[in-house]
């Protein structure tokens, strides 16, 4: 079995990316695992539609985890300095490749880790899944699994032009600008710092747009360890029971993913300017042309690895 482990700012496409990569047979999408413990402890609703406690996949995962009589803990530590200093010594660990570094982690690490191992082993049990998504997108989340878990989690990160983003995000939340311009920089930066490890750790760099440009073979590229054996347990789940995601959200029928560049139109031109001044170095380092073009160009290309796939294409001229 192998984890997915999907890393990103929200408002990045993980949803969409979760929905495409599940429709593949031996696939099984998760979704935000990091969120069960909230889900759980609120009863909120699974995807499928039913309250999670009352969810016979997730009842099921519970069980086969050892988890029915307890609560799942699958958060990081909510106490912001523990939080940052039990990434700091995962991400040494990640970078140095000695997990011996785990060590100086703090127990709570330990016990979210153990849970969510237990979680996914029961999850490829019941579903029969070679390969589960997990779309927490939480860079830390990533860091406990990968120094601790002692399973296969190869972290994904997922990247979008950043003025989508954070339009995106604007949009739908009203959030202040300058806050979700510092988010996706802040998210973005922790991605970079991954991917200094890239061959080692076989970390994916995915681009939003190469997805809706080119699903079959940004998805054949994530999937090229992927080696569905014959189902078992009760069969694929797809992400019929995600966690989270965007609410409301649905493939089409024939599961084309629509290229969302509204921004281009949409954004005004004191936040477009405002993303420039804090964020437009970091967004044309990851391939994205400057002014209101939307598109990926060449250091995308050279970043390797399925974003490289995807041409410039300019929709609008600012
Ligand atoms: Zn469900």
């Amino acid at each position: 079995m192998q984890v997915l482990c999907i890393i990103g700012d929200s408002r990045s496409g993980s949803t969409l990316l979760q929905a495409l990569l599940s429709r593949r047979p031996g696939v099984v999408g998760l979704g935000e695992l990091r969120r069960l413990e909230l889900f759980w402890a609120e009863n909120r609703d699974c995807a499928c539609g039913a309250p999670i406690r009352a969810c016979g996949f997730w009842s099921d995962v519970m069980a086969r985890a050892g988890l029915a009589d307890r609560h799942p803990r699958t958060r990081p530590p909510t106490w912001r300095l523990a939080k940052l200093l039990g990434e700091a010594a995962a991400f040494a660990g990640h970078v140095t490749g000695m997990r011996s570094t785990s060590r100086l982690l703090l127990p709570h690490g330990h016990r979210v880790t153990a849970d969510i191992a237990r979680l996914y082993r029961a999850a490829a049990e019941r579903t029969g899944a070679a390969t589960l998504i997990d779309a927490s997108k939480d860079p830390g989340h990533f860091l406990y699994l990968d120094q601790l878990s002692g399973l296969d989690v190869r972290p994904v990160l997922l990247i979008r032009d950043g003025r989508a983003v954070v339009w995106s995000k604007i949009r739908r939340t009203g959030i202040d600008p300058t806050t979700a311009i510092d988010h996706w920089a802040r998210i973005t930066r922790m991605q970079l710092a991954l991917n200094h490890r890239r061959r080692q750790s076989r970390t994916a760099i995915v681009h939003y747009e190469a997805i809706c440009d080119a699903p079959a073979r940004t998805l054949d590229a994530l999937l090229a360890d992927h080696r569905p054996g014959p189902a078992g347990g009760d069969g694929p789940a797809g992400d019929r029971h995600h966690i989270g995601g965007t609410p409301g959200f649905r493939l089409a029928g024939d599961g084309a993913p629509h290229l969302d560049l509204r921004w281009a139109d949409e954004m005004p031109d004191d936040i477009l300017a405002l993303f420039e001044r804090r964020a437009g170095r970091l967004n044309m380092r990851l391939g994205y042309p400057a002014g209101r073009r939307a598109g990926i160009t060449a250091p995308a290309a050279r970043a390797g690895g399925p974003a490289g796939s995807a041409a410039a294409r300019p929709l609008a001229s600012a």
